[in-house]
Parts: structure tokens; sequence; C-alpha cells
């Protein structure tokens, strides 16, 4: 079966236990105003211009059938809606400024590629961790992608946000040996201006894997003003402690370059100001969620 995946990230160590390859699904149904993977936000084809790496050769502008390229204050610039995806430019481009964002990989090949890397992970402790975009987005491909890495004995972790309906957990679980979940923000209201969904079903779908008894790590990004305030933390803290109080909370400081790849993208990033929490601050934030 074929899935729809926007990146490979070969020894990860921050995806789970061990040295981990990540294998990033594209799609997601929530919005974020923070994402950090913008290119992996939706389904579909897509292109982007890293115009840090770009020599300004000006080959693709010529190489486009379609003139979707052109120069504008001396960089490249994509009109997308003349674009066929037709990847000439990607192509030519001799210095990989120009990308598809998108490639279809089915289990087989994923698989293969796993069991080449398992040598690594094995020794390690490690595995295939399945992260997005949203790897419930594409239900039927993950559990196809989850039970042939298992046959093949792989340690198997997803990192999701829960949004999903129950049933799809369901089918995947007894193929996953760990969760990496998101819970960003705990009032269902601020849940909803910032990502575009209510928490519910992602807060009982919580309840419903800690009751599973299988490893789960609980994540929450820093947003400055928005997840990252002692409320918020608080909150999601005792809650956790409500569905099982031995479950371990890791704050992920803001990633202050994720608004580079919005750029690429012609998007236009939520806050470009905000930078990732100092030390001592960042201290004071984890002393709300830890295990007490
Ligand atoms: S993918 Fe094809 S149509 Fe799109 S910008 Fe590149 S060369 Fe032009
Ligand atoms: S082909 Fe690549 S390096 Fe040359 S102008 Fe286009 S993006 Fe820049």
């Amino acid at each position: 079966m074929k899935g729809e995946i926007f990146d490979i990230k070969h020894f990860a160590v921050h995806d789970g236990p061990g040295i981990r390859t990540t294998i990033f699904l594209k799609g997601c149904p929530l919005h974020c105003v923070w994402c950090h993977n913008p290119e992996g936000m939706k389904r579909g084809r897509d292109l982007w211009v890293k115009r840090e790496a770009c020599i300004h050769c000006g080959t693709c502008v010529h190489t486009c059938p379609k003139q979707a390229l052109s120069f504008r204050d001396g960089e490249v610039s994509v009109d997308r809606s003349l674009c066929d995806f037709c990847n000439l430019c990607v192509e030519k481009c001799p210095s990989r400024a120009m990308r598809r964002i998108d490639r279809m990989a089915d289990t087989k090949e994923l698989t293969e590629l796993l069991k080449r890397e398992q040598l690594f992970s094995d020794v390690t402790g490690g595995g295939v961790t399945i992260s997005g975009g949203e790897p419930l987005y594409q239900p039927e491909f993950l559990l196809e992608l989850l039970k042939s890495m298992k046959e093949a004995g792989i340690d198997t972790c997803i990192e999701t946000s829960m949004f999903a309906p129950q049933r799809v957990l369901e089918e995947i679980a007894p193929y996953l040996d760990r969760f990496l979940v998101d819970i960003k923000i705990l009032d269902e209201e601020t849940h909803k201006k910032y990502t575009g969904v209510s928490n519910r079903q992602i807060l009982s779908n919580f309840r419903y894997l800690a009751g599973l008894g299988k490893p789960i790590l609980v994540r929450v990004p820093l947003i400055p003003g928005i997840t990252a305030t002692e409320e918020n933390l608080r909150g999601i803290r005792s809650f956790v402690d409500s569905v099982d109080p031995k479950l371990q909370i890791e704050l992920l400081n803001f990633n202050s370059f994720a608004g580079t790849k919005y750029r690429f993208l012609d998007k236009t990033y939520f806050d470009e100001e905000l930078r990732a929490f100092p030390k001592e601050e960042f201290e004071r934030l984890c002393s709300y969620v830890e295990v007490r």
C-alpha cells in the first residue's frame, strides 16, 4: 500500500528511545498557528524554494514550461497557480534549492529501509517513529505500515496529536510498542482558537491509550504566551495525574527556526519575533509538569 510522506529522518535521537528512523506522513487535520512542519500540514503536491541555497543561476526560470518562475527582488518567485508540478525545475536546479515536498512511498520500500538501519536501532534500543503531519490522518496506510514493521521485528512508536476517532487507535495500537502524544492546550476554547479543533476527542483518546499499559510520553510544545503558561502547564499535569500520575511530561522548547520553512513555501509565520526560552525560564516551566 502507498501513502503520502514528506520526509524521512535518519538516526534521530529525540523521537523515542535509542537511534530511530522517523517517517513523516503528510497531512494534518489540526492547524496549529505555530506548526513547526508547515510542509506537512496539507495533503497533496507542493514545491518549496530554499532561497538560502539558491545561486541565482536562472536555470529554473528558463526551464519552467509554465512560466511559473521568475526573479523578483533578486529572488526566485513561484506563481503556484501556474505550476503543474512537472518537476523540471527540481531536476535541473544545481544547488537543490527547488524541492518537491510530497512523495508517495509504499510499506514494502519503507520496511526495507528500516531493515537496513536495524543494526543501529537494535544496539541502541531504537526503531521506527511514525510522525507527521498527523499520522492518524492516513489510517489505512499507517495500519499497513505498522503491521509490516512489526512483522520485520522493528520497535514501533508513533508521534501523534491523538486527533482521530478512537477506533483508529484501537486498530493500530496492537502494532505499536510506544506512544509520543501531544497535549498542547487543556482549555477547550483556547485549543480551538490556536489549533482549529476541539481537544475533547484528544483527551478522551489519551485516557484510552493510557489504559493500554504501553509506554507513553506526553509532550507539550512550548509556545510563548499560548501553551507556555503556568495555568496551562499545571492544568495538563493535573489532567495527566487524573489518568496516570506516573506518566512523564516532556516540554519541547520553542523552535525559532520554524519561520524559515514558511518562507520556503511563501507563507507567513504567525510571529517571527518569538525565541526559545532561556535555560532558567525553561527549567521553571518544566517544574510545573514534573511528577510529584
Ligand atoms: S514544477 Fe514544473 S511547472 Fe512547477 S515551477 Fe517547476 S518547472 Fe515550473
Ligand atoms: S535553478 Fe536553483 S540555483 Fe538556479 S536560480 Fe533556480 S533555484 Fe536558484
